[in-house]
């Protein structure tokens, strides 16, 4: 089959829901990925980052190997071996008293949002039904009912309601839009991406996120911080909020917590807030499975042993450095943090984000953009100082052609 057949063949039996770069690949291994003919590129999306730990860890692989022989579901009406484990690890990595698994970024969202809502109501005295919850403009926080609910973007939420209520939308990056809307004494919590990824990689300003938290401190209120795609030492610490010394008092991660191997994610909290829902009022029935945790033991210990928060400070300095070296007239912006980086453009008229992007695929290297004009550079945290020196030569190449 030639490359247009797959391509072809997904269009015709799948929705088209996504608008993927024209490459077909078969195989991973750490920093790269194969297309069916050979072709090797630098995965420089790394799954929208949850393969931060490489393509196909073989320690991550192993696990997953070894559990699957043995045990892969138990559901949540049993307990299983390594349940136990998995969370005192996690719990123990992040510094909370307890978690609760779910398996993709968006349903722990959901389950962030389920928490928070309970907490005002048990603890903070909320009557019922009236809990609000603050969020930013410009979020991303997944693709549910309820999350698109929260979106100011009209790809998300155009032509999906009606629409969940209980959310105030307020500007990212503006501490007094939110001590504002803390007036309300409704609003049991504040949810925020330390760095918005899929805006494009929008960092606040210094102090922003200590701010949010004292406010939400004063104001009896829930910090909670959607670290699906910052957290896990993607940004150089452990989670994005280290940088500020803040402690979220909920704190959701996915993607990474499995390097990309299968679905898990979590929601982590201290027992006041998480042992407000009960037995029966939350679930998942893959959530917590035997195999996941496995996955996310072994995904943990390769963030730990692998130094992957040093290593994404430090390659991310050079990645920014010589991007922000690049003399063209397109750059406007090298942005981001550890290895949570992008490139804001200026479109021109016969060329955009996505034609450089198919120029850098064309060279052996792939990337994103989003929207229309800014491409996102999010490789997988194993990355050498060789090999990023290689694949920032090949940036400047495209740039250079252009
Ligand atoms: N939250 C953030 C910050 C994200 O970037 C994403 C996905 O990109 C999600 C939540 C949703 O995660 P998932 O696609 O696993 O549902």
């Amino acid at each position: 089959m030639i490359i247009q057949d797959y391509i072809s063949r997904e269009l015709k039996y799948g929705a088209h829901n996504y608008h993927p770069l024209p490459v077909v690949l078969n195989k991973g291994e750490g920093v790269f990925v194969y297309d069916v003919e050979g072709k090797r590129y630098f995965d420089f999306l790394s799954g929208y980052s949850a393969l931060s730990q490489g393509h196909c860890h073989p320690k991550i692989v192993n696990a997953l190997k070894r559990q699957a022989d043995i045990l892969t579901l138990t559901s949540r009406a049993f307990h299983c071996d390594l349940l136990g484990e998995f969370m005192e690890k996690a719990c123990n990595f992040f510094g909370y008293d307890k978690l609760l698994p779910m398996n993709t970024g968006a349903e722990a969202v959901e389950t962030a949002l389920k928490l928070a809502r309970r907490w005002g109501y048990e603890v903070k005295g909320v009557p019922m039904n009236k809990a609000k919850i603050a969020v930013c403009e410009d979020n991303f926080h997944g693709r549910t009912i309820t999350i698109i609910s929260m979106s100011t973007d009209p790809s998300s939420y155009g032509g999906f309601g009606p629409f969940t209520e209980g959310f105030v939308k307020i500007p990212y990056n503006n501490a007094d839009a939110l001590a504002e809307v803390m007036t309300d004494k409704n609003i049991v919590g504040f949810l925020v991406e330390p760095i918005q990824g899929e805006a494009g990689v929008a960092v606040p300003s210094d102090g922003y996120l200590w701010k949010c938290y004292e406010i939400c401190k004063q104001n009896n209120a829930l910090f909670i911080a959607d670290e699906v795609q910052s957290g896990i030492a993607r940004t150089g610490k452990l989670i994005a909020c280290d940088w500020e010394g803040v402690r979220p008092d909920i704190l959701i991660l996915g993607k990474a917590l499995s390097g990309g191997i299968t679905p898990v994610s979590a929601v982590f909290a201290d027992d006041e807030i998480m042992l407000t829902v009960k037995a029966g009022e939350h679930g998942s029935t893959y959530g917590g499975n035997p195999l996941a945790c496995a996955v996310g033991i072994a995904a943990l210990d390769v963030v730990k042993d692998e130094n992957l928060a040093e290593n994404a400070q430090k390659m991310g300095e050079i990645f920014r450095n010589e991007i922000s070296n690049i003399n063209h007239k397109m750059i406007v912006q090298v942005r981001g943090k550890g290895l949570l980086n992008a490139v804001v453009t200026e479109p021109q008229e016969h060329i955009k984000a996505w034609d450089i992007c198919l120029k850098l695929k064309e060279r052996g290297l792939l990337a994103k953009p989003t929207h229309d004009n800014i491409i996102r550079f999010t490789p997988p945290l194993i990355i050498t100082e060789k090999q990023m020196r290689e694949a920032i030569q090949i940036i400047k190449e495209v740039f250079e052609d252009i």
